[in-house]
Order: structure tokens, then C-alpha cells, then sequence
């Protein structure tokens, strides 16, 4: 029986019959779009993510841009991002004519270092070539940033803080939501995802009513009074009703599956530890949703090759982050530099993970990797 990095089909199998109603309910009313499934899950999502409102959109992507867009962003404006993160995050600032500037991550939890953050924000302000305007921080692999410590350094420089949580919906630090500390937070329902769709899909979580209508514009089009009053440049960018009624089902089981990917994780690291090979370390607070569970080898390239040979899969979250990229090497580095994201880069590899990993496949993932090593 081959292992799959990420079982879609286990939990599909779980929710057929519910799925399979809940399609079929869109195609019998054909509210394609904006239909009373969209404000549903809109609702359910905001309650349990302890936000007064979210916003459904198209992807993870546009979930970073409606935000930006909504505040008017200026070009030129300087917004401090990871570059250890999917391209979509330093994207969206470069999309909207803004300059990233990347900070190095904490080289435990490979989130925002604070003190990166600091260094970075202090240098621009002394060259004088930037106005610092944002701070993206992303929830990687699953766990809250430590907002505890960068949402001061944010706010004292009067920086908008957005958080990326698209890899990292249902997060918590001390208990509380990455929205609890930033001024949004977003999220991706691309299948892969914790809490995936059977397509595209993201949304904004805000509890800021005149943000929200704002945002609620630009996801239109920018429409005004009607959709035939057009007020500011937009996008068109919603959820489909099919995404949501599919995501409804499976909110209804996420809180389940996040405490069946934490008692996964915990095995790993049980098992695992040991000299040659590192695990992942959760900041004291934090429950990570474990979109990944990230190992760090010597050699991880033929790790992957040699457990691969065994039938397990790997995947390497990112052997090439977003600084080197073509697209995005010419952006500023923070004052602070790069050292973790560089070190980082070249030893990081995940191992299978999803909530319906059995105990049999994990024990013989976990003999494996000890053994290839
Ligand atoms: C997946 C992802 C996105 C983008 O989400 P899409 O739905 O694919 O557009 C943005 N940021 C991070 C950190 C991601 O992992």
C-alpha cells in the first residue's frame, strides 16, 4: 500500500455522503455565487477562529492582497516579510508595487525572528530610501508566530501587521488567534491545506467592521451601492458556494483533526529524536495545526531519495526560498540578514502528515527515516 504525503482520500471517505449533499443542494437552489452557503461558512469560520467578521475570496493569495488593497497600500511603501515562505506572500507586496524586505526567521520555530524584525525596520528608517508601511509574518508549517514579541516591535513603529496564517488556520498562542494580535489574519483552503476546499479558495478574518466593508468592495470589483457602481479598483475575487458548502463539512470536523495531528506529531517527535536528526520545536504556547512536520537532516536531498526508494514520500519546504527566487532576488535584505533562512534552506525536510496517518504507517515512517540516516 503506497503512503501518501497528504491522504485527501481518507477524509474524503469520511465525509462522502455529507459532500456529496451539500453539492447537490448548490446545484439544486444555483446560487453559484454568493450563495447562503458563502455567509455560512463565513460565520462558522469567524466563530471558530474568534473573529467578529471573515470574508470568503478566491485563494490564499487574494486573501493577502484584499486587505492591502483595501488600506490603499502606497507604492514604494516598505513591508517586512520571511523570505522562508511560499512566493505568494512577498508576491502580493511586489503585485501591489510595494518593496519587500525580508527578515530572517527564529532558527527553531522558522517563523519571524523579533529581533530580525527590529533590525530590519531600524535599518530602513536610517537609509531613508523606504517609508515602512506593513509586517507580514506567516504561521509556518502550522504554528503561530510569536506575536507576543513582534506585534509590539509592529505597533511601535505604527506598521500594519498582517498575518499569513494560510498554512496555519486554527493556530492558537496562549490560546489565543494570530487576528487576536495582528490587524487581519488570512487563510488558504487550497486542498493541501489543514482546512482545504476541492479547489481555490481563502478568506480574510478582520474585527474591523469598516475594514471589512471596505474589503467586502474590492472583492467585487470595487463596486460601490450596486455592481453596477464602481467606486475603486478591485479584483474579483470570491468564494464559490461549492467551496463553501464543501468547507462547512469539513469545519465540522477541523477542531477533531487538529487534535489527531497533534497526537501524530507528538509520536513523531517521540520516536524520532536522536542525534542526527532534528525535530520540530513548538513555541511554549502554541498549538500548531501541523500543516508539515519538518525534519532537519544533513543531507536532506538524498534522504528524500533514499526514503522515497522505501515507498515514503518527503517534501522539502523550501530548499529555494523566496529571496533567491528570479522573481524576487532583487528586493532589500533586512539589516539583520539572512544567516537561519540560509542555514535552514539546505537541511529542512517533511515527512508525511495528515490526520489519518495510522499508528502501523507512523511507526514504520519513523523506523525508516532512523534508519536511512
Ligand atoms: C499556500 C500559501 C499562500 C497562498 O495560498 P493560495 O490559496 O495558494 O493562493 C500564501 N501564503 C502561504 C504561507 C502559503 O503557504
Amino acid at each position: 500500500m503506497a503512503i501518501d504525503f497528504i491522504d485527501l482520500k481518507a477524509q474524503q471517505a469520511r465525509l462522502r455522503p455529507q459532500i456529496d449533499s451539500a453539492i447537490a443542494a448548490v446545484l439544486d437552489h444555483g446560487q453559484y455565487i454568493l450563495g447562503p452557503e458563502v455567509k455560512q461558512f463565513e460565520s462558522e469560520l469567524a466563530r471558530f477562529g474568534q473573529a467578529e467578521h471573515v470574508l470568503g475570496c478566491a485563494n490564499g493569495t487574494d486573501a493577502l492582497l484584499l486587505p492591502m488593497m483595501a488600506w490603499e497600500m502606497p507604492r514604494g511603501a516598505a513591508v517586512f516579510c520571511p523570505s522562508f515562505t511560499y512566493c505568494a506572500t512577498v508576491e502580493v507586496i511586489a503585485l501591489l508595487g510595494g518593496v519587500p524586505i525580508y527578515v530572517d526567521i527564529d532558527r527553531d520555530t522558522y517563523n519571524m525572528c523579533p529581533d530580525g524584525l527590529s533590525k530590519a525596520i531600524e535599518g530602513v528608517k536610517a537609509e531613508g530610501k523606504y517609508t515602512p508601511w506593513g509586517v507580514i509574518t506567516v504561521d509556518l508549517f502550522g504554528q503561530s508566530a510569536d506575536y507576543d514579541r513582534l506585534a509590539p516591535i509592529a505597533r511601535e513603529h505604527g506598521l500594519k501587521l498582517i498575518a499569513d496564517s494560510a498554512q496555519a488556520f486554527g493556530t492558537t498562542l496562549n490560546g489565543k488567534q494570530p487576528l487576536d494580535y495582528a490587524d487581519v489574519a488570512t487563510t488558504s483552503f487550497f486542498p493541501a491545506k489543514p482546512l482545504g476546499c476541492y479547489g481555490d479558495g481563502g478568506a480574510v478574518l478582520t474585527n474591523n467592521a469598516e475594514h471589512l466593508r471596505i474589503m467586502r468592495s474590492v472583492h467585487m470589483h470595487g463596486s460601490g451601492r450596486d455592481k453596477y457602481d464602481n467606486v475603486r479598483v478591485g479584483l474579483n475575487s470570491r468564494l464559490d458556494s461549492i467551496q463553501a458548502a464543501i468547507l462547512l463539512q469539513k469545519l465540522s470536523i477541523f477542531e477533531e483533526e487538529i487534535t489527531l495531528r497533534n497526537k501524530i506529531a507528538q509520536r513523531y517527535i517521540d520516536g524520532l529524536k536522536s542525534n542526527t536528526l532534528r525535530v520540530p520545536s513548538v513555541l511554549k504556547g502554541v498549538i500548531s495545526t501541523w500543516a508539515q512536520f519538518t525534519i532537519e537532516v544533513p543531507d536532506p536531498d538524498s534522504f528524500g531519495a533514499a526514503m522515497r526508494e522505501k515507498g515514503i514520500p518527503t517534501a522539502r519546504y523550501y530548499p529555494k526560498p523566496v529571496h533567491k527566487q528570479t522573481a524576487y532576488q532583487d528586493h532589500p535584505i533586512g539589516a539583520g540578514g539572512l544567516a537561519n533562512t540560509e542555514d535552514a534552506m539546505t537541511k529542512v525536510i517533511a515527512l508525511p502528515m495528515h490526520p489519518y496517518l495510522d499508528e502501523d504507517t507512523q511507526d514504520m515512517i519513523i523506523e525508516t527515516a532512523k534508519s536511512t540516516l
